[in-house]
């Protein structure tokens, strides 16, 4: 499978003035454009030449997984945000982050605290664990939740590449904007895509 740079899910501008269309050109053409022409030349003629990202994620190592996951990470940052505002979660999601975090508001907080304390250069993500609850976790630019059977819904970057030509050093001010743009739609979506798969797992397991 060729492997190629995704579609930015809307204009390089449209992210202001959270993210500047300056930030978002140099990330999304420059950075994540590179991983995919670093991976596309390392995996030509391996056995990965016609392997989907997935796949790539789950079996290779060094820079052959590197690459590819930082790939993934950065198509799933970009579609994680958006310019949509307002939404109602449904209850079920709604539930869920109630339960694993007490409250909306005591999820954001820890959300915002861990990526601001973040010393890694790395991820922050929001995760649905094997037991089916969710958990915010951390990743270095080496490891990949996906890697460890975790299903990701929501995902922050924290490189340096993500805020210092918006905010210099204060990433605090680049977290607060970007839980600003967070397409709620789509990190709900994710999720109730997972809980769906988990109660067919389940039933199935009843049935035999
Ligand atoms: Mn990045």
């Amino acid at each position: 499978m060729k492997i190629e740079l995704p579609e930015l899910p809307y204009e390089l501008d449209a992210l202001e003035p959270y993210i500047s269309a300056s930030t978002l050109d140099i990330h999304y053409k420059y950075h994540h454009l590179a991983y995919v022409a670093k991976l596309s030349n390392l995996i030509a003629g391996t056995r990965y030449e016609n392997a989907d990202l997935m796949t790539i994620i789950r079996e290779a190592n060094g820079s052959v997984f590197y690459n590819a996951t930082q790939i993934w990470n950065h198509s799933f940052y970009f579609a994680s945000i958006s310019t949509i505002r307002g939404y109602n979660l449904n209850d079920r999601f709604a539930e869920a982050i109630r339960s694993s975090f007490k409250s909306f508001g005591a999820f954001k907080e820890k959300f915002i605290k861990l990526a601001a304390s973040n010393t890694e250069r790395g991820w922050l993500w929001l995760i649905v664990n094997e037991s089916g609850a969710l958990e915010i976790t951390q990743d270095n630019d080496t490891e990949s939740p996906l890697r460890k059977g975790l299903k990701p819904i929501l995902t922050i970057d924290l490189f340096d590449h993500a805020y210092n030509l918006d905010y210099r050093n204060k990433r605090i001010d680049y977290i607060n904007s970007f839980w600003n743009l967070i397409n709620w739609e789509v990190i709900e979506k994710r999720y109730l895509n997972v809980y769906a798969i988990n109660e067919l797992r389940k039933q199935l397991i009843q049935v035999f």
